[in-house]
């Protein structure tokens, strides 16, 4: 069957994975071993040192490439470990742009470790696509970074526009897909050369599993890449491997109803005198709404909301919650709640997080796959006990 053609639940059923030739069993062993034992000095088969693969390996970086409809797929221990490969394909001097308001260890990764080997960073805000290129590109730029929906402000970024912007410079533009997922959003059929996903996250699915990914089209670029992930080293244990291709077979179904409880929550807060602001894609509300619908064919499961009365009423709020676990992270079944000024965003320094609006009455949802009816009536306890 050719996967390129199978609808997105079948690829993530069955892309990359096929019972195994010794024993026909359906999930793919766990190949829980360092090295492979050779016939002759030099004339190994096609595994010889565990660094450079492993089966469960492959068929996880299989199964990713299919999620993306990309040709290859690379698979990395984290999802900064991905970001950190493709920095590592540049050479000194070269200059990336990055939008403003992206994933908060995207930001540190680049500002305070690639820096000072010579690599130039500016974050700009990349809403308008023209004026990033007329302002901010300059002969040695090598890289656009982006992400949309951004973390955690949910600001969508035309990536078929910029895309066209960078094409024809021959400037590679990296998307940042994990707050969509590939469910509902393919950057490279919207003309981006690179995606990556942090699998920690919706990918993986179960808040038990570290690990990211790059999936592209390129062959030089993957060539590189490929290098990069063999010469460092950053790469998955074979069980994590493993619990990724089990995650990634429910990955159509959970992301279905992730939006589904995400929507009909964001509409529930919208309703509420509690909150300044919701901040959610699918919402006609959303300033973006039009591209969110174009770009993407559903609207995930984030969400950010502005509450009245700054930091101490979100503290409580936050702390009242009883089915929202307040934690770092999100994509899990369960829901969470974090706090960006102080958790995930701590780290970006505080001029841009004020410019920005990461500010202390801002709490970003992490909308999991429980009945939203019990969600809606958390949020409802939680506002009574805090506002009481
Ligand atoms: C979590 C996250 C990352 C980093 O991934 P890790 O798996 O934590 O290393 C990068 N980008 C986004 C959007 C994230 O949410």
């Amino acid at each position: 069957m050719s996967e390129k053609k199978a609808g997105f639940s079948t690829t993530c059923v069955h892309a990359g994975v096929a019972p195994d030739a010794t024993h026909q069993a359906i999930m793919t062993p766990i190949f829980q071993t360092s090295t492979y034992v050779q016939d002759a000095p030099g004339q190994a088969k096609t595994y010889d040192y565990a660094r450079a693969g492993n089966p469960t390996r492959t068929a996880l970086e299989q199964s990713l490439a299919a999620l993306e409809g990309a040709r290859h797929g690379i698979s990395y221990a984290s999802g900064l470990a991905a970001v950190q490969a493709v920095v590592q394909i540049l050479e000194p001097g070269s200059h990336v742009l990055v939008c403003d308001d992206v994933y908060g260890g995207s930001g540190r990764l680049f500002r305070r470790l690639f820096a000072k080997y010579g690599i130039e960073f500016d974050f700009v805000d990349m809403t308008q696509p023209e004026s990033v290129i007329a302002g901010y590109l300059k002969a040695n730029t090598r890289l656009l970074w982006v992400e949309s929906p951004t973390n955690p402000l949910l600001k969508i970024i035309d990536i078929a526009q910029l895309a066209r912007l960078t094409r024809p410079r021959g400037i590679p533009l990296v998307v940042d897909n994990t707050f969509a997922s590939p469910a509902f959003q393919s950057p490279l059929a919207l003309g981006a050369d690179i995606v990556m996903h942090s699998v920690t996250k919706y990918i993986g699915g179960h808040s038990d599993v570290v690990g990211g990914c790059l999936m592209l089209n390129d062959d030089a670029l993957h060539e590189q890449l490929r290098f990069v992930q063999f010469a460092g080293g950053a790469v998955n244990a074979p069980m994590d491997c493993f619990f990724l291709l089990r995650s990634i077979k429910t990955l159509a179904l959970r992301m279905e109803r992730h939006q589904h409880n995400a929507l009909a929550l964001a509409r529930a807060l919208e309703s509420m005198e509690a909150f300044e602001q919701v901040i959610y894609p699918g919402l006609e509300s959303h300033p973006q709404h039009a591209l969110a619908a174009q770009q993407m064919s559903g609207f995930s499961g984030m969400i950010s909301v502005r509450i009245k009365g700054g930091f101490e009423v979100a503290s409580r709020f936050m702390q009242s919650l009883e089915l929202f676990a307040l934690a770092e992270s999100l994509g899990g079944v369960e829901s969470l709640v974090n706090h960006p000024e102080t958790m995930t965003h701590a780290s970006v320094p505080p001029a841009l997080r004020e410019q920005l609006g990461i500010s202390g009455d801002l709490i970003r949802f992490s909308v999991g796959i429980e009945d939203v009816e019990d969600l809606i009536a958390d949020v409802e306890q939680a506002l009574a006990r805090t506002l009481d």
